[in-house]
C-alpha cells in the first residue's frame, strides 16, 4: 500500500456511517469485539448481495463462455500441499519478546518494537492457513485447513466441469464465496480481514493464447468497476515486479483503488500457467489434461484468474459514492451508490400519520416490495426522511401526500438531483422499473408531471 496520494474521503466518517445506519459492525462487538471481523448488517447485506449480484450477471450469467461453481470451504489436505500453501503461504514474522505483538519483517523500520520499543526475535515463517480437525479427534492424521482463496475448490473440479457442461476452450468457471487468513497486519476497515469473501474467476485457455487473454481480463474488469460507479482517476492498474510475482505466477497485474490510506489492492489477475493443474494432477495421480478436438492434441490449459474480493469493492464502492454538499439544513450526505448496488431502491413516505393517507402508502408499500428491497418511513419532517434516504444511497423516494387521496398522484424524488416528478399510482411500478433501468426523470409516464423543485 503506498502513501501517496491520499483520497479525500475520510475513512472515519464511512466507519461511523456504516455503524450508524447498519451497514457494518465489528464483530462479536458485545464481548469486546473480534480482531479484524466484521458483520454485515441489514444495508449492508444488501450492498454486499447486490455487488455479488452484478458480478455473477457480468462472468456467468451474460457470458456463454463461463459456468458457475460452489465447492466446499473444507477441502482434502493435499490440495494444499499441491498448491504450495503448506510450504509458500506464509510472512516471515518477528515477535516482540516484551509485549508479544508480531510483525511483518517487510513492514517494520528499525531493530526494535514499533509498539513498546522492546527487543525482537529472529524472523520466522508463520503460515496464514487457519486449521482445524476433521471429524471428532485432535489427532495430527487429522488437520485441515480453512481455505485461504476460492480458487483451489475450481481446479479440482476442472474435469467434473469439463465432463458435465462439454464447454470447450477457451471457458472460466466462476465461484463466489468465503476464504479465510490468518492475516498479521489488519486494519483499515474491511479492506484486510480474517475472514473474507472472494470472487474468483479461472478461465481455461489454450497455451500460447494466454497473454491475450490475461490483456483482456485485465480490461473486462477495471470496466467492470467503472460501470458501477467508481471513478476511473481512482482506479489504476499495476503491474507485478519480476520478484514480487507469486511462485505460480507468469505474469500478474493488480487492480488498485485510491483507498484514504493510499493505493491498495482492489482485485489481482494473474496468469497462473499450467501450475496448478499439473501439480494436482501430480498429487492425485488424476488426469487433468485437455483434449482439443479441433487439432487433435492433448494439453494442460493455461489459467488466468481475476480474483476480487468482495469486502474490498463494498469499502471502494461506499468510499466511491460518498459525497457532502452544503444545503439549507447544513451539509447534505449522500451516498451516490450505482442503480443496481442501492441497498434499498425505494423509498415510501407518507406526509403524514393521518390514517386516509396511511392505507394508500401501505398498499404502495406491499405492492413494490413484490420488486425491490423498499422502506417504509412516516417518522419525522419529510425533509429529515429524504435526507435518511440519501445517507443510505435510496435513488428514489415515492411521496403520498393529501392530494394522492383525491388525484390518485403521487411524486418521485430523485436522490442525486433532488428533483420531482408526479404521476399517477397506476404507472408508479412501471415507472420506478424503468428508472432503476436507468432512464432519465425527465422522460415521463403517461399522465405524469415535472414537480416542485423540479430544475432543468
Ligand atoms: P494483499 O497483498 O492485499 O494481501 P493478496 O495479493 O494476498 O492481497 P490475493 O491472494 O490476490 O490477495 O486475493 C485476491 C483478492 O482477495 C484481493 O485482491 C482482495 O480483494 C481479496 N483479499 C485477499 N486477502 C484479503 C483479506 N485479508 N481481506 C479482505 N480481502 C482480501
Amino acid at each position: 500500500m503506498s502513501d501517496q496520494p491520499l483520497s479525500k474521503v475520510n475513512m472515519d466518517k464511512i466507519v461511523s456511517l456504516c455503524k450508524r445506519r447498519g451497514f457494518i459492525f465489528q464483530s462479536s462487538e458485545i464481548y469486546g469485539g473480534l480482531g479484524s471481523c466484521w458483520d454485515y448488517g441489514p444495508l449492508g447485506v444488501e450492498l454486499k448481495r447486490n455487488i455479488k449480484d452484478a458480478w455473477w450477471q457480468a462472468t456467468v450469467q451474460q457470458r456463454d463462455d463461463m459456468v458457475g461453481l460452489d465447492a466446499a470451504i473444507l477441502m482434502h489436505p493435499q490440495t494444499w500441499v499441491a498448491s504450495g500453501h503448506i510450504e509458500g503461504f506464509s510472512d516471515p514474522l518477528v515477535e516482540c519478546k516484551s509485549c508479544h505483538r508480531r510483525f511483518r519483517v517487510d513492514e517494520i523500520e528499525g531493530e526494535s518494537c514499533p509498539s513498546c520499543q522492546g527487543e525482537l526475535t529472529e524472523p520466522r515463517l508463520f503460515n496464514l492457513m487457519f486449521k482445524t480437525f476433521l471429524g471428532p479427534v485432535e489427532d495430527d492424521a487429522e488437520v485441515i485447513y480453512l481455505r485461504p482463496e476460492t480458487a483451489q475448490g475450481i481446479f479440482v473440479n476442472f474435469q467434473n466441469v469439463l465432463a458435465t457442461t462439454r464447454k470447450k476452450l477457451p471457458f472460466g468457471i466462476a465461484q463466489i464465496g468465503k476464504a479465510f487468513r490468518n492475516e498479521i497486519t489488519t486494519g483499515n476497515f474491511i479492506f484486510r480481514t480474517r475472514e473474507f469473501e472472494q470472487m474468483e474467476i479461472e478461465f481455461f485457455v489454450k497455451p500460447g493464447t494466454d497473454e491475450e487473454w490475461f490483456n483482456y481480463w485485465i480490461e473486462e474488469r477495471l470496466q467492470w468497476y467503472v460501470k458501477l460507479g467508481i471513478r476511473r482517476e481512482n482506479l489504476r492498474l499495476r503491474q507485478h515486479t519480476g520478484e514480487e510475482l507469486a511462485h505460480y505466477a507468469r505474469s500478474c497485474s493488480d487492480i488498485e483503488y485510491l483507498f484514504p490510506m493510499g493505493w491498495g489492492e482492489l482485485e489481482g489477475i494473474a496468469n497462473r500457467g499450467d501450475f496448478d493443474l499439473v501439480q494436482h494432477a501430480a498429487y492425485s495421480g488424476k488426469s487433468l489434461v485437455y483434449f482439443d478436438e479441433d487439432s487433435g492434441e492433448h494439453f494442460t490449459p493455461y489459467i488466468i484468474e481475476p480474483s476480487a474480493g468482495v469486502d474490498r469493492s463494498a469499502l471502494a464502492f461506499l468510499l466511491d459514492a460518498y459525497d457532502e454538499e452544503p444545503d439549507k439544513e447544513g451539509i447534505r450526505v449522500v451516498l451516490r451508490l450505482h442503480l443496481d448496488l442501492a441497498p434499498v431502491k425505494v423509498a415510501v413516505l407518507p406526509l403524514s400519520r393521518k390514517e386516509e393517507l396511511i392505507r394508500v402508502a401501505e398498499e404502495i408499500y406491499a405492492d413494490l416490495r413484490k420488486c425491490w428491497i423498499v422502506q417504509y418511513d412516516d417518522a419525522q419532517s419529510i425533509g429529515r426522511r429524504y435526507r435518511r434516504q440519501d445517507e443510505i444511497g435510496t435513488p428514489f423516494c415515492v411521496t403520498i401526500d393529501f392530494q394522492s387521496l383525491e388525484n390518485h398522484q403521487v411524486t418521485i424524488r430523485e436522490r442525486d438531483t433532488m428533483r420531482q416528478i408526479r404521476l399517477p399510482i397506476a404507472e408508479l411500478k412501471s415507472t420506478l422499473t424503468a428508472k432503476l433501468g436507468g432512464e432519465p426523470l425527465e422522460v415521463l409516464p403517461p399522465g405524469g408531471s415535472k414537480w416542485l423543485g423540479f430544475e432543468d
